[in-house]
């Protein structure tokens, strides 16, 4: 289906701002979220060492209270003490452990240690269950010599362990005497909760910022846990990282990830952020511009559609002026109010309609005085044919009356007469014959002029008619002693055409060519040649001059007027004869030579169109009949151009 341009050009507007719109924020997108990762890229490994660092920095702090332990008098004179195993503590050590004791962690275990990391005193706080084997295993290792690598000022920090639902750590300092270690202040805390009181957790996800996790890891085995104490193993992705890395947890999906070592300790910090936070910008930002190009889609459509309706809305009239215009209606102008070439446009085409408009005028004009013109010059053609009929009528009766009554002179029917009164009276009929052919000739001339003679074309044998026609032309050329030879091919030709014209036609130019013979013969041949049937009259008679011969058609020309007033005629017959070709829907044609003959070809086709009317007696037919040798031509005045003396 063909949209209108009205619609076509608001959609095509609104898809290429639609592409153009979709191509933009695609790329944007991309670039926002490449971006985004490599920001939260960043953030999560800044993240890591922040906190890496504050919990050394704790640690540092824990080893400044554990320290006022270590240097307690009560516990140095304790230590130097022979023994082993736990000794009934004195007062002095116990306020020292005492002090150290965190109100919060009711898991607390505060121990002094000898240099080998064998408990010498304890103070454990409400529900601690101590001296579990781990514990040993953690003393032990504390208290060897490569976790004295920080100094003996250090805090040394053992890997973290799960006991019962609670992850405990042991911190242990050196208490030196001499530059040796010569025992420990040991603390064993709950390191869930004392990590992350209520209020340092608080801190601590204000850092980190919401959908971020934290872990503290243990670099020596696989174990990690929340700051509420939820263990859990370690992606080993993140686990061996040097810098970000993106990996899948089985859990929360894909993940983004860093750690860092926190100083002095076996422990990681390990900070993990799902692929959705770390989009979450992204996702804002996809959002909004989402709604921004909804916005502006919508206002460029509608842009578009008040542009394109500027155009096709004057295009629509000038289309609707155009169909007016083209449909008759020459006075529709149309109204274009721009000024830009849409409206020139539409003045151009008032200018053409106007001078459409103009001409048509004109031209109906010209059509008027032209219609105007042909009905008078009908009515003139008219007027004419009415005086001839009149006139020859007028004519004719008086004339038949000198014919009729002179023959009756001549036949001595009123009386005797004398041989020179016969031979005058001879005379005058001779000339009434004359004048009565002339008369007809005219008449007929001025029929076929008319355009008044039709075709009443009939069945028939058109080589019967020539041998018919031949017969009849026999007396003429008799009288001349002229042999008159029919050469027509025996047998039948069907043919279809008005036979009296031809009859009259072929008649002219037998009785031409026997007037213009004086000796020799006149041949009539026939030959069927495809459609046509072909007729040539041929004389070995005086012949036409060449410049005489296109001439001879023309009515009344006769060649050489004074020498051929020897021969009687009009100059009408082969104006006439041509005439009657022509409306059968053929031709006469003429090739002579002087003083050797003449030939005259017919050519009619041999089924010709026409009204088949039945036997009308009309004049042209009356004169064929009334040259029959038995309807008595010389009485009747009638014949075709016959032979007078
Ligand atoms: P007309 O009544 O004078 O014969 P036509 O129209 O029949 O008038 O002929 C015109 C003239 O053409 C004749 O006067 C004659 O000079 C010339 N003409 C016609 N037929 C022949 C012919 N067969 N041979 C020589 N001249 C001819």
């Amino acid at each position: 289906m063909q949209l209108p341009l009205g619609r076509k050009l608001p959609l095509l507007i609104s898809g290429l701002i639609l592409l153009v719109l979709a191509a933009a924020s695609g790329a944007a997108y991309v670039e926002v979220e490449r971006s985004a990762w490599t920001t939260a890229k960043e953030r999560v490994v800044s993240l890591a060492e922040q906190l890496a660092n504050l919990t050394s920095g704790s640690i540092v702090a824990r080893g400044a209270m554990m320290k006022r332990a270590a240097t307690d008098t009560a516990v140095r004179r304790m230590l130097r003490s022979r023994g082993t195993g736990i000794l009934d503590t004195t007062r002095g050590v116990s306020e020292a452990l005492e002090r150290l004791a965190v109100p919060t962690d009711s898991a607390g275990v505060i121990e002094i240690w000898d240099g080998a990391g064998h408990t010498r005193a304890r103070f454990a706080g409400r529900i601690a269950r101590v001296a579990d084997t781990a514990d040993d295993a953690q003393r032990t290792r504390l208290a060897s010599r490569e976790s004295g690598a920080g100094g003996l000022d250090s805090v040394r920090t053992g890997a973290f362990y799960a006991r019962g639902d609670s992850v405990y750590a042991w911190y242990a300092l050196p208490i030196s005497d001499g530059g040796l270690a010569t025992g420990f202040v040991a603390q064993r805390a709950k390191l869930a909760r004392n990590a992350a009181s209520a209020s340092a957790e608080r801190g601590l996800r204000e850092i980190m910022g919401p959908g971020i996790d934290l872990f503290l890891a243990n670099a020596t085995d696989s174990l990690r846990t929340t700051t509420t104490g939820a263990m859990s193993a370690q992606p080993p992705e993140l686990k061996s990282a040097t810098g970000p890395v993106v990996y899948r947890d089985r859990a929360s999906g894909e993940m983004l990830g860093a750690k860092a070592t926190v100083a002095g300790t076996p422990w990681l910090i390990e900070i993990a952020m799902p692929r959705a936070t770390v989009l979450t910008g992204t996702r804002v930002f996809l959002k909004r511009t989402s709604i921004m190009s909804l916005a502006i889609l919508i206002i460029g459509a509608l842009l578009a559609w008040l542009l394109s309706r500027q155009v096709t809305r004057p295009l629509a009239k000038l289309t609707a002026a155009t169909n007016a215009v083209s449909a008759g209606d020459y006075a529709y102008r149309v109204d274009i109010a721009h000024g830009d070439e849409l409206g020139q446009l539409g003045s151009a085409f008032n200018v053409m309609a106007e001078r459409v408009s103009e001409s048509r005028a004109a031209i109906e004009q010209q059509r008027a005085a032209a219609e105007s013109a042909r009905k008078e010059a009908v009515a003139a053609s008219q007027a004419k044919s009415d005086f001839l009929a009149v006139m020859s009528h007028e004519l004719r009766t008086p004339l038949n009356a000198i014919l009729g009554f002179s023959s009756l002179m001549i036949d001595g029917i009123t009386g005797p007469v004398t041989e020179q009164q016969r031979a005058q009276l001879a005379r005058i009929r001779s000339g009434g014959q004359h004048l009565l052919a002339l008369i007809d000739e005219i008449l007929s001339l001025t029929r076929l002029e008319a355009g008044r003679e039709e075709v009443r074309a009939e069945q028939g044998d058109a080589f019967v008619v020539a041998r018919e026609t031949a017969a009849l032309a026999e007396p003429m050329a008799a009288l001349k002693g002229l042999a008159l030879v029919a050469d027509i091919p025996v047998g039948a030709c069907d043919a279809r055409t008005d036979f009296t014209k031809l009859r009259q036609i072929l008649l002219n130019l037998l009785s031409n060519a026997i007037k213009f013979t004086n000796d020799g013969a006149v041949t009539l041949s026939v030959r069927v040649a495809g459609d046509d049937v072909h007729f040539a009259v041929s004389d070995t008679g005086i012949g036409i001059a060449p410049e005489d011969r296109a001439r001879i058609f023309e009515p009344f020309f006769q060649v050489e007027m004074s020498k051929a007033r020897r021969v009687a005629g009009t100059g009408l017959g082969l104006s006439v004869t041509r005439h009657l070709a022509r409306l059968l829907g053929g031709d006469v044609t003429l090739r002579s030579e002087e003083e050797v003959g003449s030939t005259f070809e017919l050519r009619i086709p041999r089924y010709t169109l026409g009204t088949s009317a039945p036997m009308k007696e009309d004049g042209l037919h009356e004169r064929a009949l009334a040259v029959l040798p038995e309807s008595g031509a010389a009485a009747r005045g009638g014949g075709v151009a016959m032979p007078r003396r």
